[in-house]
Parts: structure tokens; C-alpha cells; sequence
């Protein structure tokens, strides 16, 4: 059985949440550490703590966090004695991260530093980042031993982003940033790589010969939640496609790294990235979609539009979802059209990738004229990769018919134990140093350099969000983006 020391974690460590009683601290972060605590895959000398300026105590504060925990971890992983021992990891300290002078109330609370890993993960506002790296270096925790870890968004902008980066890079050298795009963290994610460079299947036909094009999906059937005010000033193409759908996009398209380790990758990454061809002036008209829902069924729920959730303008003109045309101006996929598309409140949960192969070039069988093969790459709901085969229908002729080629991942693995959620393998890659699955700052400037000329077009454009109902597909124009090239969206 692993055990930290043969994965190479180091014996001690403590790990400071920043912003430790938001959603993302209460609903993700904690559950993972508990998760880790459990199976005994932390340090062994590991201690986590809660930073937020509200004042309560640590009771009150673990009796949230418990609440949470419950809410989020499965019944059979959780045990009262579980919970017992890994609270007595955590301690919340209430502090203004703003404030320089609270530091010194933090490395109190941490009374021993030397040879420890210093874990300061940042899930506050962007607008923290700066003043907080600054204010770790005054206080002396930035040492050699520590790391930073910031959430997405990273800024607005490309100058936003650059501001940050820089800020955090007068602290932290770059080994020891990890810019988080939890997407990274998903088996699923991680199984692209697999399934491109661990199988010579595919590589001969992984290029713009053969490949017609990809689609990209990741659509919600949630709305904003509780996160109306952050969402309502960012929209789907900052908080969706300058992320998660463009990391996709990468692991999709990227040559085969060198070597699987963090500089290796991260420099065929952002290889794509800078080969995107720029989306601006008309193009934006022809290439993207913006859309925003109206009210609509869920579930057979009635939801308002996005005009009437909580904290968000009632004139709003932010987008829910995007669909853009992206195209890679390099030697292997000139020519292939990109369509990704994100969106809330959509008809489906769903994060897809499909790869749609040419047809054959000339109908020899049957009713063969136009049969392509297709091969879907599902990540959620459901981890399942199928090729779409052409097959001879049973009886007289040759009549041929779709079929498909199905593996489940979570059956294909079925004797082991419960799948890792993204941050557990995060954090651990975070304790350990390894940043292969973290944005390098190259990677993250260069997707803002594309994603910012769309947003500036939208605006000098006047190109106004269309309105999708809640529980549809997206607006109409998203379909007539693939129509007007004889394909369609493939459900
Ligand atoms: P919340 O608003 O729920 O939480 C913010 C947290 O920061 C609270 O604990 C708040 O507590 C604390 N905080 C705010 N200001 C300060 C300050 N000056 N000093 C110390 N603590 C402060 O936000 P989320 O948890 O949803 O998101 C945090 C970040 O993570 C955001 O940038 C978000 O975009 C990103 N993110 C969130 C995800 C999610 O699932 N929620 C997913 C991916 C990224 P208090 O008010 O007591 O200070």
C-alpha cells in the first residue's frame, strides 16, 4: 500500500487556508483533507489552518466544517472517530489578510516553522494574491520550504494576470507557485494523457488528415448559486473557457512531452496556446456565440432567468455560455475547426470531448457515402471513452449502422478502491512539489492573450448575450455556428 513516505511526501507540514470558511474551503478543500487524513495519505505531522477575518472560535468554527464535511463526503466514508482525529489537525485563526500587521498573529499561531512544508493555499479574491505573498515574506513564512497555491480566476485580464504573476513572483520563484485548474486534477483529465501517449492506436490518425473536427463540452445544469456577485463580473468566458475548456484543449492537441514531468508537459502546453489563431474584429461576430438563459425547467423545476438570481444586476449583460471556433495555426491541426462550448443552466451535466474523423472516401459498401468514425471522450457524468464503428446491419445487403464501442472506466476498475476527488491529488502534488498538473504563469498569460481580444470585440461590437431558456441546449445561433459548416452539435 502507498503509505506519504513511498509517494515521496515529506514527514511534516502545514497546509494554510486562506479564506478557510468560504464555499470552495468548506465544500472542496476540507472534504479532500479529510478524505486524506482518512486513508492516512497526509504527512504524518500534518496541521491545517483556517484563515478568515470573521471571529469565532475554533469550536464553532470545526462544528461548520463538520456540517460541511458530512454534507459533501459519502455516508460510508464518514466516521465520527474519522472526524475526532483529523479535527484536531485544524485550527482557525481570525485574521484580515489585507492587514500586514495579522501575519504575526498567523506565524504565532504556527509557533514551530523550521523544516516544515508551507502550504499557503489562497482560496480568496485574485485581489488577495499580491497583498497576501507580500505580506507572507514580512512575516517570514516564504521561506525555501514554502509553496503558494492560487485559485482560478488569476486576474480578469492578461494585464491583471501579469500584475498578479509578477507580485507573486517577487516571493515565490515559479517551482513554487501552483496556479490550480482542479480540472487537471481529474482522473478522467489525466486519462487523456493515457489514452494520446500510452496507445499507438490513435497517434497515426491524430491530426487535421484524418480528424474532420472536435467538439468540446462542459456544460452545468446548475445556475449561479450562491456565487452571483463573483460570477455576474466575470461570465462563462473567464470563468469556464480561459480555463478548464482551454487546459482541454491543450491535453487534446499537444505533441508528446519528453518526459512526464512538470516543464516537459507544461512546455507542449503552452505550444498550443501561443499557436491559437486570434479571435477579433469580425471574427468575433463569426467565430462566438454569447448567450445568457431566461427562465426555464430543470429537472422539471421551474428556475428564474439569470436576470433574477441573487446578487446579479437585473440588466446584466454577462454571458452563461459560450461557444467559440477555435483553430490552431500549426502544422498538425491547420484547418480543423475547434467548436467548444460551456454553459449553465444547460439541458445536460455533462464534460465531453468528440472526435470526429473524416469519412471514408468513397462509399464502396453499401450506404456507406459519409460514414466517419467517431470516437466520444465523456468525463462527467460518467468516465467513458467509445469509438463510434460503422458495422454491417444483420440480414440481406449491406446496409451499415452505427455502432458503438463502450468502455466504462469506473467498471473497468471496479475492484478499486473509491476514485480520488481532483483536489485530494492536488494537494498532494502540492505537499510533494510536483507542479506537472499546475498552470505554469507562460501558460496562463497566453490563454488570457486570446480570451481577451473575444471579450474587448464583444463589447466594441455590442454583441449582447442571446437568450437560451433554462434546460435547452443554448441559443439558437450556437447550433447555426455549426450548421453554417454542415455539422452539428452532437448531444
Ligand atoms: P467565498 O466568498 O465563499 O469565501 C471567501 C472566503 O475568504 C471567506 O472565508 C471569507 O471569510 C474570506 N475572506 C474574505 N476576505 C478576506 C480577507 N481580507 N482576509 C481573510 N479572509 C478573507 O468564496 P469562494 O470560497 O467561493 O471562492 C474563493 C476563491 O476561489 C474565489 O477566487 C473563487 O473564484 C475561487 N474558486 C471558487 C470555487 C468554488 O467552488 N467556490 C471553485 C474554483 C475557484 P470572511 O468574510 O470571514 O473573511
Amino acid at each position: 500500500m502507498d503509505t506519504p513516505a513511498s509517494l515521496g511526501l515529506p514527514s511534516s507540514c502545514d497546509i494554510l487556508v486562506f479564506g478557510g470558511s468560504g464555499d470552495l474551503a468548506l465544500h472542496k478543500l476540507l472534504p479532500a483533507l479529510y478524505h486524506l487524513h482518512r486513508e492516512n495519505r497526509l504527512p504524518a505531522d500534518t496541521r491545517i489552518f483556517a484563515l478568515a477575518r470573521s471571529q469565532r472560535d475554533n469550536a464553532s468554527y470545526l462544528a461548520l466544517a463538520e456540517r460541511n464535511c458530512r454534507a459533501q463526503v459519502a455516508r460510508s466514508d464518514f466516521s465520527a472517530e474519522a472526524w475526532r482525529s483529523f479535527a484536531q489537525r485544524v485550527e482557525y485563526v481570525a485574521m484580515d489578510a489585507s492587514q500586514s500587521a495579522d501575519f504575526g498573529r498567523v506565524a504565532k499561531a504556527l509557533k514551530r516553522t523550521e523544516g516544515r512544508v508551507l502550504v499557503h493555499y489562497l482560496a480568496t479574491a485574485p485581489s488577495l494574491f499580491a497583498p497576501i505573498a507580500q505580506n507572507l515574506k514580512i512575516a517570514g513564512l516564504a521561506g525555501p520550504l514554502a509553496r503558494i497555491v492560487l485559485e482560478k480566476p488569476l486576474g480578469h485580464s492578461l494585464e491583471s494576470a501579469v500584475t498578479i504573476n509578477q507580485a507573486i513572483g517577487e516571493v515565490f520563484d515559479e517551482s513554487r507557485v501552483f496556479r490550480i485548474d482542479h480540472y487537471l486534477g481529474k482522473e478522467t483529465v489525466q486519462n487523456l494523457m493515457a489514452l494520446r501517449f500510452a496507445n499507438t492506436l490513435f497517434e497515426p490518425v491524430w491530426r487535421n488528415g484524418h480528424i474532420d473536427h472536435v467538439q468540446i463540452t462542459v456544460s452545468e445544469t446548475l445556475g449561479v448559486e450562491n456565487r452571483g456577485s463573483y460570477y455576474d463580473h466575470a461570465g462563462a468566458m473567464r470563468d469556464m473557457v480561459q480555463n478548464h475548456l482551454l487546459q482541454l484543449l491543450c491535453l487534446v492537441t499537444m505533441e508528446a512531452p519528453v518526459r512526464f514531468d512538470a516543464e516537459a508537459v507544461r512546455n507542449e502546453k503552452v505550444k498550443i496556446l501561443q499557436a491559437l489563431g486570434p479571435i477579433s474584429g469580425q471574427d468575433v461576430q463569426d467565430k462566438t456565440v454569447r448567450g445568457q438563459y431566461t427562465a426555464g425547467h430543470i429537472g422539471g423545476q421551474e428556475v428564474p432567468a439569470y436576470w433574477f438570481e441573487k446578487n446579479v444586476d437585473n440588466d446584466s449583460d454577462t454571458e452563461t455560455f459560450v461557444a467559440v471556433q477555435a483553430e490552431i495555426d500549426n502544422w498538425r491541426w491547420a484547418g480543423v475547426p475547434f467548436y467548444l462550448r460551456t454553459g449553465k443552466r444547460m439541458a445536460k451535466k455533462c464534460s465531453e470531448i468528440v472526435i470526429q474523423f473524416k469519412p471514408v472516401p468513397n462509399s464502396l459498401i453499401g450506404n456507406g457515402a459519409g460514414a466517419a468514425n467517431r470516437l466520444w471522450i465523456r468525463l462527467q457524468p460518467e468516465e467513458r471513452i467509445s469509438v463510434q464503428l460503422m458495422a454491417k446491419a444483420p440480414g440481406k445487403g449491406m446496409q451499415l449502422e452505427p455502432v458503438e464501442l463502450d468502455l466504462n472506466l469506473a467498471q473497468a476498475f471496479s475492484t478499486q478502491k473509491r476514485r480520488w476527488d481532483a483536489y485530494e491529488r492536488l494537494l498532494l502534488d502540492v505537499i510533494e512539489g510536483d507542479s506537472t498538473l499546475f498552470m505554469r504563469r507562460d501558460e496562463v498569460e497566453a490563454a488570457w492573450s486570446w480570451v481577451d481580444p473575444i471579450i474587448k470585440g464583444w463589447h466594441e461590437h455590442y454583441l449582447s448575450p442571446r437568450p437560451y431558456p433554462a434546460g435547452s441546449n443554448g441559443p439558437e445561433q450556437a447550433q447555426t455556428l455549426l450548421e453554417l459548416q454542415g455539422r452539428r452539435w452532437l448531444e
